[in-house]
């Protein structure tokens, strides 16, 4: 059967305007940044379990800094043998830092490490030589991954400061699992990808570092 020729577009124009709307993404969000609700409950202090755990869910979904590391920790994590220690390491990492605050420690620049984080991990994941995937590698990958889990976590806390030990425990378990259901599903997609066809990967990773530096300008504004 002859096929009738379609005005398909190029996958050149393709990838061109796919880029294009990454690269704009940026400069988008830092207009909206200062409009950006970031908390659920809109301020008001979590009450019951069920709100500290919706709130749970839903606070490293609506950071968009939380947001673009958990998406990147699965990322980094893909093709890459215990790479799953990656995200895992992160999620515990940020019981530690909510933890933390709630033990009222104080973690400087708190802002602007998580969006250098950010930063940091879609610029490792945009360069034109990924990370080998041996042991080494993946080891510092998890301290790295460790360290920025602590600053992300230390900021979950906040919208906690203050609440009843019962939904703190719903809010603890809330964004430890939308983390972990948000990086493995990213780990899992990016599985899928071949070595000779990984410029997703590189494209996720400039718009994740459009994102952090965004952040950063915003912090540094501030
Ligand atoms: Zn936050």
């Amino acid at each position: 059967m002859r096929h009738l020729p379609l005005s398909k577009p190029s996958p050149i124009a393709i990838v061109r305007s796919v880029r294009a709307a990454l690269l704009t993404l940026p400069v988008a969000l830092l207009t909206a940044l200062p409009a950006l609700a970031h908390h659920a409950m809109g301020g008001r202090p979590i009450a019951t379990g069920y709100e500290g755990f919706m709130s749970g869910l839903a606070h490293p979904v609506i950071g968009l800094d939380h947001c673009a590391f958990v998406v990147a920790s699965g990322l980094v994590a893909a093709r890459r043998p215990w790479g799953v220690v990656v995200p895992v390491a992160f999620a515990i990492a940020a019981l530690a830092g909510t933890g933390l605050h709630l033990q009222a420690v104080d973690l400087p620049l708190l802002e602007g490490t998580i969006a250098l984080s950010v930063l940091a991990i879609g610029v490792l994941l945009a360069w034109p030589q990924p990370l080998k995937s041996g042991l080494g590698p993946t080891v510092a990958l998890a301290i790295a991954a460790i360290v920025a889990g602590i600053f992300h976590g230390y900021a979950y806390g906040e919208a906690v400061v203050g609440v009843e030990v019962a939904p703190i425990a719903f809010y603890l378990s809330g964004f430890t699992l939308v983390q972990l259901a948000i990086a493995l599903g990213a780990r899992t997609l990016a599985n899928r990808l071949t070595p000779e066809n990984a410029m997703p990967l590189r494209y996720a990773g400039f718009a994740i570092a459009g994102i952090g530096a965004a952040y950063l300008a915003s912090a540094l504004g501030a």
